[in-house]
């Protein structure tokens, strides 16, 4: 087991931490900001900071205009940007767009490519992943699909309702999941759709009021109504919408993971700081044992946050699916991550809960994380299966287990 990090990418994290530094941080309290996210001018000016920098879209391949990284490498980087959100958003690794980008650079062909991962990959537009569905329609169980696409003439035509559909105020292009009926030219199952949102039938009804505040455009409710797309919108193949699905969520689980450990890192090292230098009862906070364990807790499920990562992100580097092992870094994660900001806000005291620190905003940030990409039950659940079908440690041929279909 080797875990150096390649000198290459060592200078690589340096530069992202430079940028953090001298960038980001400074313009972490830009008024451009709402409840659904950053305006679009603002987010353009930080595409420019990063793309001046050479650190625009790191993870996609150098021919559509990015750095490249492979999973061990975006492990690094991302942490890295993740301890200033906004970072990521600079440099368009972050949620949706970032598992858009992969998706497309897996499954579209190259028409699609230049028509949708090009603009993308230079931050230029932004997209949206349209799966969940209002009850009682697909949520944590996909199977549960009500958006239906039927095939009219040359065309398919698309009706149903989506929610929780980050982004999609502002977005470019949407990825609708719909199912498709049986017919002569394919079996039923589930398709993925490139749409353009000013598609005529798209419509959104509103915009939620999340308790989360970075993800750009917010989260909204979509009507899909009639909505005619051509045969080349198919994205890969009909009815292969669920493996698709999921050769998206395995990475974007994981590269979550990376920048809300690089959140939490962010709010330790603040907690540290503050335990230094408050005191109460005659001595600095941290001296005081209940504080220490706290910060001893907070290094110990950093730790662990990142050796399941980069274990998960070598499986995948190999070519493997790793359903199993991102479900375990998934729900590691997301639980210890929440355990580290919420100690974070504890040792704050009531500062932690005022935006004087940006402890409060990454607390909003990471609760959701234990429900979106699969709620820690759901893949509990799914684990369980896996270790009751093998007998024993799920993982136990070095995490190389054959999933259900
Ligand atoms: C901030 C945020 C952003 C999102 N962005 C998008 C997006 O861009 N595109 C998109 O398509 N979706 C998005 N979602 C939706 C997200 O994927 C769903 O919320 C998630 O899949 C859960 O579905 P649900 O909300 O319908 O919960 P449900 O399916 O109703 O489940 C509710 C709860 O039931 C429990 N549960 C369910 N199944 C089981 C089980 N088998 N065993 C035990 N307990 C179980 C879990 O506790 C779960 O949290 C987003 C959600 C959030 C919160």
């Amino acid at each position: 087991m080797d875990f150096s990090i390649p000198d290459e990418l060592q200078a690589l994290r340096e530069r992202v931490e430079r940028f953090v530094q001298d960038e980001i941080l400074p313009r972490e309290r830009d008024s451009r900001q709402g409840p659904h996210g950053l305006a679009e001018d603002f987010r353009l000016e930080l595409v420019a900071m990063a793309r001046r920098a050479g650190l625009l879209s790191p993870h996609v391949g150098r021919e559509w205009g990015g750095l490249g990284l492979d999973h061990r490498g975006k492990a690094v980087v991302f942490e890295a940007a993740g301890y200033a959100p906004l970072a990521t958003i600079a440099m368009n690794i972050f949620a949706p767009d970032e598992a858009n980008m992969h998706l497309l650079e897996q499954v579209a062909d190259e028409r699609q490519k230049e028509e949708w991962l090009l603009p993308l990959a230079a931050g230029a537009i932004r997209s949206c992943f349209m799966m969940t569905e209002p009850a009682p329609g697909a949520g944590a169980d996909p199977s549960m699909l009500l958006t239906m696409a039927r095939r009219d003439g040359a065309d398919f035509v698309i009706d149903g309702a989506k929610w929780l559909i980050t982004g999609a105020v502002g977005a470019r292009l949407a990825i609708i999941m719909a199912k498709n009926a049986d017919d002569e030219q394919g079996p039923a199952g589930a398709t993925m759709f490139l749409a353009p949102m000013d598609a005529p039938g798209i419509h959104i009804e509103r915009v939620l009021d999340t308790l989360d505040r970075y993800m750009t455009g917010g989260h909204a409710v979509v009507r899909l109504a009639g909505v005619r797309v051509p045969e080349s919108a198919v994205l890969g193949r009909v009815g292969e919408g669920f493996r698709y699905a999921q050769a998206r969520l395995a990475p974007a689980r994981l590269t979550h993971c990376m920048r809300w450990l690089g959140a939490a890192r962010r709010a330790h090292d603040i907690a540290t700081d503050h335990a230094r230098r408050r005191s109460a009862f005659g001595k600095p906070l941290g001296e005081h044992e209940g504080v220490g364990f706290m910060l001893a807790d907070n290094e110990m499920d950093l730790h662990a946050c990142r050796l399941v990562i980069w274990h998960t992100a070598w499986l995948l580097d190999r070519g493997e699916r790793a359903r199993h092992e991102s479900s375990v870094a998934k729900v590691i994660c997301s639980e210890a991550i929440w355990r580290v900001v919420d100690r974070a806000m504890q040792i704050l005291g009531g500062l932690g809960v005022t935006d004087d620190t940006i402890v409060a905003r990454l607390f909003r940030e990471v609760r959701p994380f234990r429900i979106y990409d699969g709620p820690s039950e759901v893949h509990r659940w799914s684990i369980a299966q896996r270790v009751l079908r093998t007998g024993g440690s799920a993982a136990a041929d070095g995490g190389n287990v054959a999933p259900r279909a």
